[in-house]
Protein backbone atom coordinates (compact mmCIF):
# COMPACT_ATOMS: atom_id res chain seq x y z
CA UNK A 1 0.00 0.00 0.00
CA UNK A 2 1.28 3.42 -0.56
CA UNK A 3 0.86 6.21 1.34
CA UNK A 4 1.52 8.73 -1.36
CA UNK A 5 2.90 10.90 1.06
CA UNK A 6 4.81 13.75 -0.34
CA UNK A 7 8.67 13.82 -0.91
CA UNK A 8 9.83 16.99 -0.09
CA UNK A 9 8.24 16.93 3.34
CA UNK A 10 10.51 15.74 6.33
CA UNK A 11 10.38 15.61 10.11
CA UNK A 12 12.99 15.59 12.61
CA UNK A 13 13.51 15.11 16.24
CA UNK A 14 15.78 16.97 18.73
CA UNK A 15 16.68 16.68 22.58
CA UNK A 16 18.57 18.45 24.87
CA UNK A 17 19.85 18.65 28.84
CA UNK A 18 21.32 20.79 30.33
CA UNK A 19 22.18 21.08 34.31
CA UNK A 20 21.67 24.19 36.71
CA UNK A 21 25.13 25.75 37.42
CA UNK A 22 24.37 25.08 41.15
CA UNK A 23 22.24 22.54 43.21
CA UNK A 24 19.22 25.47 44.09
CA UNK A 25 18.49 26.63 40.37
CA UNK A 26 17.96 30.51 41.45
CA UNK A 27 20.25 32.87 40.69
CA UNK A 28 20.30 34.32 43.71
CA UNK A 29 22.35 31.18 45.45
CA UNK A 30 24.96 31.49 42.22
CA UNK A 31 28.54 32.43 43.43
CA UNK A 32 28.89 35.48 40.94
CA UNK A 33 32.85 34.95 41.59
CA UNK A 34 32.69 31.63 39.42
CA UNK A 35 31.62 33.53 36.80
CA UNK A 36 33.45 35.22 34.16
CA UNK A 37 31.17 38.22 33.34
CA UNK A 38 33.32 39.43 30.76
CA UNK A 39 32.21 36.67 28.49
CA UNK A 40 28.42 37.70 29.01
CA UNK A 41 26.66 40.89 28.31
CA UNK A 42 24.15 40.12 31.17
CA UNK A 43 24.66 39.31 34.74
CA UNK A 44 24.59 35.53 34.55
CA UNK A 45 20.71 33.95 34.94
CA UNK A 46 19.03 31.16 33.11
CA UNK A 47 18.12 31.79 29.34
CA UNK A 48 15.96 29.41 27.95
CA UNK A 49 13.19 29.50 24.78
CA UNK A 50 15.23 32.16 23.88
CA UNK A 51 14.01 34.30 26.95
CA UNK A 52 15.66 35.72 30.20
CA UNK A 53 14.70 34.26 33.66
CA UNK A 54 16.35 36.61 35.79
CA UNK A 55 15.40 34.81 39.05
CA UNK A 56 17.18 31.60 38.13
CA UNK A 57 20.67 30.46 37.65
CA UNK A 58 22.14 29.90 34.08
CA UNK A 59 22.47 26.19 32.94
CA UNK A 60 25.82 24.49 32.69
CA UNK A 61 26.94 24.92 28.97
CA UNK A 62 29.52 25.73 26.52
CA UNK A 63 27.19 28.31 25.00
CA UNK A 64 23.93 30.18 27.18
CA UNK A 65 22.93 26.80 27.58
CA UNK A 66 19.57 27.63 26.13
CA UNK A 67 18.67 23.69 25.98
CA UNK A 68 15.19 24.76 24.68
CA UNK A 69 16.88 26.33 21.32
CA UNK A 70 19.35 23.60 21.40
CA UNK A 71 17.00 20.92 20.92
CA UNK A 72 14.70 22.73 18.28
CA UNK A 73 18.22 23.57 16.44
CA UNK A 74 18.79 19.98 16.43
CA UNK A 75 15.10 18.93 15.19
CA UNK A 76 15.07 21.47 12.62
CA UNK A 77 18.76 19.93 11.32
CA UNK A 78 17.59 16.60 11.51
CA UNK A 79 14.43 17.12 9.56
CA UNK A 80 16.56 18.69 6.84
CA UNK A 81 19.28 16.01 6.85
CA UNK A 82 22.02 18.55 7.90
CA UNK A 83 23.19 16.82 10.66
CA UNK A 84 23.42 17.95 14.59
CA UNK A 85 23.86 21.34 16.27
CA UNK A 86 27.57 19.82 17.49
CA UNK A 87 28.58 19.47 13.62
CA UNK A 88 26.57 23.01 12.91
CA UNK A 89 28.38 25.30 15.40
CA UNK A 90 31.23 23.24 15.68
CA UNK A 91 31.73 22.57 19.88
CA UNK A 92 35.54 23.31 20.05
CA UNK A 93 35.06 26.55 17.46
CA UNK A 94 35.81 30.42 19.15
CA UNK A 95 32.71 31.31 17.48
CA UNK A 96 30.45 29.05 19.75
CA UNK A 97 31.74 29.78 23.01
CA UNK A 98 28.75 31.60 25.08
CA UNK A 99 26.81 31.87 21.80
CA UNK A 100 23.41 33.00 22.71
CA UNK A 101 20.45 30.36 21.65
CA UNK A 102 18.62 33.40 19.66
CA UNK A 103 21.85 34.07 17.32
CA UNK A 104 22.46 30.14 16.94
CA UNK A 105 18.34 30.23 15.25
CA UNK A 106 19.20 33.12 13.16
CA UNK A 107 22.51 31.45 11.76
CA UNK A 108 20.16 28.09 11.43
CA UNK A 109 17.54 30.28 9.52
CA UNK A 110 20.14 31.47 7.08
CA UNK A 111 21.08 27.84 6.60
CA UNK A 112 17.83 27.07 5.61
CA UNK A 113 17.61 30.41 3.36
CA UNK A 114 20.76 29.17 1.74
CA UNK A 115 19.28 25.50 1.11
CA UNK A 116 16.09 26.36 -0.12
CA UNK A 117 14.12 24.62 3.23
CA UNK A 118 11.41 26.27 4.19
CA UNK A 119 10.45 25.26 7.66
CA UNK A 120 6.61 24.41 8.11
CA UNK A 121 6.17 24.30 11.77
CA UNK A 122 8.18 23.10 15.06
CA UNK A 123 6.85 22.17 18.68
CA UNK A 124 9.22 22.45 21.43
CA UNK A 125 8.59 20.99 24.93
CA UNK A 126 10.26 21.79 28.30
CA UNK A 127 10.56 18.91 30.44
CA UNK A 128 11.84 20.88 33.96
CA UNK A 129 10.36 21.39 37.57
CA UNK A 130 11.78 25.15 37.78
CA UNK A 131 10.94 27.80 35.93
CA UNK A 132 7.42 27.80 35.35
CA UNK A 133 7.05 27.85 31.68
CA UNK A 134 3.34 28.73 31.10
CA UNK A 135 3.40 32.37 32.29
CA UNK A 136 5.72 32.84 29.37
CA UNK A 137 4.96 30.60 26.89
CA UNK A 138 3.37 32.91 24.09
CA UNK A 139 6.03 35.36 24.63
CA UNK A 140 8.65 32.38 23.64
CA UNK A 141 6.81 31.51 20.86
CA UNK A 142 6.93 34.95 19.52
CA UNK A 143 10.85 35.20 19.94
CA UNK A 144 11.18 31.94 18.63
CA UNK A 145 8.64 32.15 15.45
CA UNK A 146 9.91 36.00 14.50
CA UNK A 147 13.52 34.00 14.33
CA UNK A 148 12.78 31.57 12.08
CA UNK A 149 9.44 32.78 10.10
CA UNK A 150 7.63 30.11 10.80
CA UNK A 151 4.74 29.27 13.81
CA UNK A 152 6.75 27.70 16.65
CA UNK A 153 4.51 26.29 19.86
CA UNK A 154 6.02 25.65 22.89
CA UNK A 155 5.11 23.28 25.66
CA UNK A 156 6.08 22.39 28.95
CA UNK A 157 5.40 19.19 31.74
CA UNK A 158 7.56 18.24 34.75
CA UNK A 159 8.68 14.97 35.75
CA UNK A 160 6.65 14.63 38.98
CA UNK A 161 9.71 14.75 41.37
CA UNK A 162 11.31 12.32 39.84
CA UNK A 163 15.36 12.01 38.87
CA UNK A 164 17.62 15.31 38.49
CA UNK A 165 14.61 16.96 36.64
CA UNK A 166 12.44 16.55 38.92
CA UNK A 167 14.66 18.20 41.74
CA UNK A 168 15.03 21.13 39.62
CA UNK A 169 19.15 20.16 39.38
CA UNK A 170 18.27 19.88 35.06
CA UNK A 171 16.29 21.14 32.47
CA UNK A 172 15.58 18.97 29.21
CA UNK A 173 13.83 19.44 26.02
CA UNK A 174 11.78 17.65 23.11
CA UNK A 175 11.81 19.34 19.86
CA UNK A 176 10.04 17.82 16.40
CA UNK A 177 10.23 19.91 13.43
CA UNK A 178 8.85 20.03 9.68
CA UNK A 179 10.57 21.11 6.56
CA UNK A 180 9.87 21.04 3.05
CA UNK A 181 12.61 20.98 0.50
CA UNK A 182 11.34 24.12 -1.75
ZN1 LIG B 1 22.69 22.18 24.72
Amino acid sequence: MSLNLPANFRVGLGYDIHKFSNSTGSSGDFPISNFNSSNRVNPPCLWLLGLEWPDYAPLKAHSDGDCAIHALTDAILSAANLGDIGFFMGVDEPDAKNISGKDILIKLNKLLQDKNIELINASVLVICQKPKISERRKDAEKVLSEILQAPISVSATTTDGLGEIGQALAVASQSVALIKYI
